[in-house]
């Protein structure tokens, strides 16, 4: 097998992806990103119009066609209201909670380009003011973002420039520890974009030849519901998206195991394609989870609501503590890399 499954570069690759901003509705950067890494070897790019990169490797078979997909866009924030002390109220973007966010440092991007650093804090925070500072409700009433600038009202906030719909990124955090863990936030699914990239990039480079001609859709609205409901060509069969498997009271997953969905939210997974991934886990002796994922539905979930006549699946990382302090280990992200590798190269089920 001429790809190495390079653990320290899937990890430096995440790293890579996660230290980039991009909420839902604000992915240009990273796509271009992506974009640029994938033409630079000689991989076809197109985009559509909503902004989603979608890479086209051919294969042998042209008339049956692969799609596979992971998301780059992440939970974020909108300025909702510049309050009159000069500090910003926000909007959530995607599943976060406000107790999860507290403490958090922030990017805010304006539209003339600039962006501004701050905190995301409890407006009751200082112990030494407020007696409720540890019980008052985490929610968007009480938390606001202190800007590290010289403000103190509305007006010195848009005399910056901020405005309200202004997009606000979270600090990802990222550590990569010499034991193999990552800890960052947007693991979700920037740890599966990592895995398609490294793919992507390694079948390219060792002019591997696929089965069939196999587009990666790195889509860009998957945390609000639509990222990969569209830009399916209709010569695809079988529609297998990366993304994180769940962790937690009652799971299989883990952080050192791919996850293999049966089921989620929105209804079962296929049954063939689904076989056919444990199968071919059991076979090259992979670590993997069969699990059903409690509050998830997935891109390719979207596909089919979105009216796409599929093959449909989902396989992912294990990650800890989803949509907050994330976490997984380079073993997840190795067993994910060679599941997706094997499927790419085996008969369509
Ligand atoms: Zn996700």
């Amino acid at each position: 097998m001429p790809v190495t499954f390079n653990g320290n570069e899937l990890l430096q690759l995440i790293h890579e992806l996660v230290s980039i901003p991009s909420p839902s509705g604000f992915t240009d950067r990273i796509i271009a990103h992506i974009r640029d890494k994938l033409e630079s070897v000689g991989i076809a790019c197109t985009q559509n119009r909503k902004g989603g990169l979608i890479a086209t490797l051919p294969g042998k078979n042209q008339a049956e066609q692969r799609m596979l997909s992971a998301h780059v866009d992440t939970l974020g924030a909108m300025v909702k209201e510049i309050k009159s002390s000069g500090r910003l109220r926000l909007a959530l973007i995607g599943g976060s909670q406000w107790a999860h966010l507290e403490g958090e440092y922030c990017q805010i991007f304006t539209d003339s380009g600039e962006s501004y650093s701050g905190t995301i804090l409890m407006h009751q925070t200082s112990v030494h003011v407020y007696k409720d500072a540890g019980k008052a409700e985490r929610s968007q009433e009480n938390m606001e973002v202190r800007l590290d600038a010289k403000v103190s009202s509305a007006e010195d906030v848009e005399r910056l420039g901020i405005q309200v719909g202004d997009f606000v990124a979270f600090d990802p955090r990222t550590e990569i520890l010499p034991n193999g863990f990552i800890k960052s936030r947007h693991l979700d699914d920037k740890a599966g974009a990592g895995v398609l990239l490294y793919l992507l990039q390694e079948i390219q480079e060792n002019q591997l030849e696929l089965p069939y001609t196999t587009h990666v859709l790195f889509s860009n609205y998957e945390e609000i519901g639509h990222g990969g409901s569209s830009s399916i060509p209709p010569e695809v069969v079988e529609y297998l998206v990366v993304d994180m498997g769940v962790i937690g009271d009652g799971q299989k997953g883990d952080e050192y195991s791919v996850s293999i969905c049966a089921m989620d939210s929105s209804g079962p997974y296929d049954l063939r394609l689904r076989q056919h991934l444990v199968e071919l886990a059991q076979e090259h002796q992979l670590g993997y989870k069969l699990d059903i994922f409690p509050f998830y539905a997935s891109d390719a979930s979207a596909a089919l609501r979105a009216g796409h006549d599929l093959v449909h699946g989902l396989v992912g990382p294990g990650i800890d503590a989803s949509h907050a302090f994330e976490r997984t280990h380079v073993d997840a992200l190795i067993n994910t890399a060679k599941l997706v590798y094997h499927y790419l190269f085996s008969p369509m089920c």
